[in-house]
């Protein structure tokens, strides 16, 4: 089950948020707006569920639980 496909990913170099389209587990991406490379840190899934604000759809595709997305 997947509820998001976008999050708000906030960069961690310069606080920028911003709104993306989650195409799955990316390892690193690059900060639209100051171009800086957010890099998953060791033993983290992936970019978005490091920076954003949503765990990223393999996560919610992995997750039984069907009590909402509420918390966290
Ligand atoms: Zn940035
Ligand atoms: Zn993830």
């Amino acid at each position: 089950m997947i509820w998001f496909t976008e999050c708000t990913i906030t960069c961690p170099a310069c606080g920028a948020r911003r709104r993306v389209e989650m195409p799955g587990s990316l390892w690193r991406l690059d900060c639209p707006a100051c171009g800086a490379a957010m890099v998953t840190p060791a033993g983290g899934c992936c970019v978005f569920c490091a920076f954003g604000d949503h765990p990223c759809p393999d996560v919610q595709a992995s997750s039984s639980c069907s009590c909402g997305a509420e918390g966290g």
